[in-house]
């Protein structure tokens, strides 16, 4: 929803830009902190979802943890104020280079997705004289209920170490003297929007855990990822994500041993609705079966369309819809790049619309800006931040 003070701002600023509503991200993050604060839960932030500076500072004041995919985000975590006892790094290819840095960092935790990591992690920190703190990344075979490109916890995806490999990790941590091991790690897809599947989740932790502590091990981190969904249909009903029912399966299903620490690691949840791609319509474009609007925006700007068949609410918040003389008219949604796929959404039933109309595609604000590249030699996409 947009006010009408708001739309007059954006048609003096130049198209395309995400649009981020700072109200919308601190409901949400406060939402997300009394939710999580009520079971004592710590919750780290998932920087890949937007590693915008304004969006990571307010975060960053929250207090939360931040959770890293690379070596730069564990540097950009810290250079923003992220305590390093509060910063993991997770990832199925990280290079000697970032662990060197996250090293470097005394960092609280590597994710290790495999055997053989953990050995060159083990390696390089020996070289440092250094001990590594270290949670195992397992593949619990859960089905998140998902769209399949973004479903991470079956036998077949690439991420984590499958449960039958877990003795060569005892293995494997018994030889390592400069690793500590210290959890736990799961993280199963992103857009989760049943709970029935973190219910499962739990019951594989459970499991999990219960097989470490059997064979020797303290667990004392037990970290559940993220992926919980938000809702791309009603941003302007259903703004916030209900934390409070996600936090709770946890405290009900989880086995939660006196002194362990549960861990989350949200990122969409957080970031997804605060921002809107603004854009404007170029061309109209009439065909026989089709029509089409040609927007300044495309996948350079917003890629999640393209590369994982996502929804996302479109609306022209130049003209009021119903109307008499804005009838509704359907539209493929389309941007300028050279490729057939650059299209947000097809069939899109929009006011009738013209040339110069502000478009907002809404729900934006996660793999949003973050996803943007300068294919075509396309200028970077700007930021506009509500005040
Ligand atoms: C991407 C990612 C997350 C965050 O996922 P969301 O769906 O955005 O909550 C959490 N943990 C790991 C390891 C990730 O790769």
């Amino acid at each position: 929803m947009f006010s009408n003070y708001t739309i007059q701002r954006f048609e003096g600023i130049e198209t395309p830009f995400y649009y981020y509503n700072l109200d919308v991200l601190k409901q949400t993050l406060d939402a997300c902190r009394d939710a999580s604060a009520k079971y004592n839960f710590h919750v780290h932030y998932a920087m890949k979802a937007n590693f915008n500076t304004k969006v990571v500072d307010m975060i960053q004041s929250y207090g939360f943890g931040a959770d890293c995919v690379s070596g730069n985000e564990v540097l950009t975590a810290i250079k923003h104020g992220f305590g390093k006892d509060k910063v993991v790094f997770a990832g199925v290819g990280k290079s000697d280079k970032e662990i060197n840095a996250a090293l470097d960092a005394d960092i609280f935790c590597f994710n290790v997705e495999s055997v053989q990591e953990l050995e060159i992690i083990n390696e390089l920190a020996a070289a440092k004289g250094k001990v590594a703190g270290v949670a195992i990344r397992i593949n619990p075979n859960v089905d998140a209920h998902t769209h399949h490109y973004i479903t991470t916890g079956l036998d077949e995806n690439k991420f984590g170490i499958n449960t039958w490999q877990l003795n060569d990790v005892a293995d494997a941590l018994r030889k390592c003297a400069n690793l500590q091991f210290l959890g736990i790690h799961f993280h199963i897809g992103s857009q989760i929007t049943d709970l029935e599947v973190y219910r499962t989740l739990c019951t594989r932790i459970n499991e999990i855990q219960e097989w470490f502590e059997d064979h020797g091990f303290a667990v004392k981190i037990l970290n559940a990822g993220g992926g919980l969904g938000v809702d791309y249909y009603n941003p302007d009903g259903n703004t916030v994500a209900d934390f409070e029912a996600y936090f709770e399966v946890f405290h009900k299903f989880l086995t939660i041993k006196p002194g362990q620490e549960v861990h989350f690691e949200l990122g969409r949840a957080l970031v997804a609705q605060s921002a809107s791609l603004i854009s404007r319509v170029l061309y109209v474009k009439n065909g026989l079966k089709k029509n089409f609007l040609i927007l300044d925006a495309g996948m350079t700007e917003l890629m999640r369309p393209m590369l994982y068949q996502a929804y996302h609410e479109i609306e022209n918040i130049s003209r009021v819809a119903g109307d008499k003389e804005n009838s509704l008219i359907k539209y493929d949604v389309v941007g300028p790049i050279c490729e057939s796929t650059d299209c947000f959404r097809k069939d899109v039933e929009l006011p009738q619309s013209f040339r110069g109309d502000l478009i907002a595609v809404r729900t934006a604000g996660a793999y949003g800006e973050v996803m943007a590249s300068n294919y075509n030699l396309r200028d970077q996409v700007q930021s506009v931040y509500s005040s």
